[in-house]
């Protein structure tokens, strides 16, 4: 079976003038170890899905299960990183990747130091959130979602506020994750070039008229 199964999956949202359905009979099968991209215009629904999967949403019709268990229970670990750095501001560069785990753990101090070296933000270990750049803040973000070496990456937009030397490393970066770990990544980008460099798989989100539907595409080589 697939890690992730989306079935009939459709979410809409009710304001007190309209609804908007966001999502319309989705289905998609996400297989342990793809680097699944999915693109799609503004508001064809995204960010939608991916807060789905990463269980932050559960008013939706369908069925969605990661590992054959539905996703709103405990499962495995998931890793997210949004389009913005969520930050805990009263909390250090180094804490911040640490989260819920003590620095005073020799184990877990070790790991950190690592991912700062991978995000490349050496120095900046006792610095508060202020006085990071967006782009930094976001790097910061993205070595926190890697403490725990999540079996699952979920990623909205990750390297949107990140100049283009950065977000070239931090792509390497990530592909480099996904060939020695084998996480599966969802990958959620309006950028097409950046869908086809980092996917083994492109999904198309796409909207018709009167209608969003998914189209499951090509199979692409990976080199
Ligand atoms: P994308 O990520 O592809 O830009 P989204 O998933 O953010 O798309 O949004 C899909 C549609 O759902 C859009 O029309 C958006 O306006 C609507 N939408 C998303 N979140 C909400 C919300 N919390 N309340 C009302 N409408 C929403
Ligand atoms: P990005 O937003 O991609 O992190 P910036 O252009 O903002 O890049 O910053 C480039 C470099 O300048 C950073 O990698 C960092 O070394 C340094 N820098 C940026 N902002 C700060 C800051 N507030 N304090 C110290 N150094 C900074």
């Amino acid at each position: 079976a697939a890690l992730l199964e989306i079935r009939e999956l459709s979410k809409s949202f009710r304001t007190d003038s309209k609804t908007v359905q966001a999502l319309h009979h989705i289905e998609l099968d996400v297989q342990e170890g793809e680097f699944v991209t999915v693109i799609g215009p503004s508001g064809c629904g995204k960010s939608t899905l991916l807060r789905i999967v990463a269980g932050l949403d559960v008013g939706y019709e369908g069925q969605a299960t990661l590992d054959g268990r539905a996703i709103s229970g405990p499962g495995i670990d998931k890793g997210f990183i949004f389009q913005e750095p969520r930050l805990f501001p009263w909390l250090t560069v180094e804490k911040n990747i640490a989260a819920d785990l003590s620095l005073r753990n020799p184990e877990v101090k070790r790991r950190v130091g690592e991912l700062i070296e991978l995000v490349r933000l050496n120095g900046f270990e006792k610095a508060y959130p202020k006085e990071l750049s967006g782009g930094m803040a976001q790097r910061v973000s993205i070595a926190r979602a890697l403490l725990r070496n999540p079996r699952i990456l979920l990623l909205d937009e990750p390297f949107g506020a990140l100049d283009a030397f950065t977000r070239a490393h931090m792509q390497e970066v990530l592909l480099d994750i996904w060939r020695r770990n084998g996480t599966t990544m969802i990958f959620v980008t309006h950028d097409i070039d950046e869908a086809v460099f980092l996917g083994s798989r492109i999904v198309i989100l796409k909207p018709r008229p009167g209608e969003i539907r998914a189209k499951i595409g090509v199979d692409l080589p990976y080199p």
